[in-house]
């Protein structure tokens, strides 16, 4: 099992995951569904400075393609948490092997193992 102080630090770094996922998210859902003329309009008002525009632009785009993918890792997050909570945190879905801390390190909401 992994000592109190690791699973502090990993708790951490997954709240900070799922606070910066479920802003990513939030941003998506407060876009138009469908970049209708509506929206052009508004970015048409921000013409001026066109480098911004085109950032923004890329950045609209990126979080469309995106979506599926917060989702996803929201849930893998959230399922990370509530592991932690019942104590099972770290141990491979697929095969119930600990996954190696340094694994968790770099991706705390990791459910099963490298040979996994
Ligand atoms: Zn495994």
């Amino acid at each position: 099992m992994l000592d109190q102080k690791i699973q502090e630090e990993l708790k951490k770094k997954l709240l900070e995951e799922k606070k910066r996922l479920e802003e990513n998210m939030a941003g998506i859902e407060s876009s138009p569904k469908k970049p209708d003329r509506e929206y052009q309009a508004a970015f048409s008002e921000i013409e001026r400075d066109e480098e911004a525009n085109a950032d923004e632009m890329e950045m609209y785009e990126s979080n469309v393609a995106t979506d599926e993918t917060l989702k996803s890792e929201l849930k893998k997050v959230e399922d990370a948490l509530s592991a932690m909570e019942k104590g099972s945190y770290g141990l491979c879905l697929n095969c119930g092997k600990e996954i190696p801390l340094e694994r968790l390190r770099a991706y705390p909401q990791a459910d099963t193992c490298l040979d996994c």
